[in-house]
């Protein structure tokens, strides 16, 4: 063999496994077709501040704090810059994975809200409600990657709260406006928590690799 062609073969062998391709192009066939990487969410980041939410905390309502503005259990967290007041107003929420907008539009209870919802496998997917906004930026049906900026802080419909993001996490289906309480009756904990999760837990543990 000549040395020209050894050096062809040591170089296909040291790009293989950098690659993970075979040279022989697979023409695929049958095979399934690949989710739309853009589309299945890659890891959780937090709403506002940087990608660790860095720079805020939830000093409002927390998950599940009894909330007697709407008599019924908080299904999510009210975000702020500690000790900002008003001063978060007009800062950054950013979608915390992948995924694509299913609401975004203005409601008499929350304000702006922005829906996204986010597949976490082909087949499982959660969803993220982002209320009171001052701005929306993203549409329904647009799909939108982790971090990118999809409205901003604001005090909720007529100016109604102080300006806080509040943010949950849903693993069922349900309305942007969707709240635990059916006429008047606030839901029990157990049963709120078949329909929304912890945001803070959920992200914490499905961070981006
Ligand atoms: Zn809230």
């Amino acid at each position: 063999m000549s040395r020209k062609c050894w050096i062809l073969i040591i170089l296909v062998l040291a790009v293989l496994p950098i690659t993970g391709c075979s040279p022989i192009t697979d023409q695929g066939g049958g095979l399934p077709q690949k989710p739309d990487p853009i589309w299945l969410a890659d890891g959780f980041d937090f709403p506002v501040g940087d990608a660790h939410g860095r720079g805020w905390a939830v000093t409002g309502y927390r998950f599940l704090d009894w909330s007697r503005y709407s008599n019924s259990y908080h299904p999510g967290e009210d975000w702020n810059i500690p000790g900002l007041g008003n001063g978060d107003h007009g800062e950054p929420v950013y979608a915390v994975a992948n995924g694509e907008v299913v609401f975004s539009g203005w409601n008499t209870a929350l304000g702006h809200v922005i829906l996204i919802k986010h597949a976490i496998s082909p087949h499982d997917f959660v969803w993220s409600q982002y209320a009171h906004l001052d701005q929306r930026w993203a549409a329904k049906g647009e799909r939108v990657a982790r971090r990118q900026p999809i409205g901003t802080v604001g005090r909720g419909p007529n100016n109604k709260f102080a300006a806080h993001l509040h943010f949950e996490m849903r693993k069922e289906d349900l309305p942007a406006n969707a709240w635990p309480r059916t006429n008047g009756t606030a839901w029990a904990k157990s049963k709120v928590t078949d329909y929304w999760l912890h945001p803070t837990a959920f992200i914490n543990q499905n961070r981006p690799h």
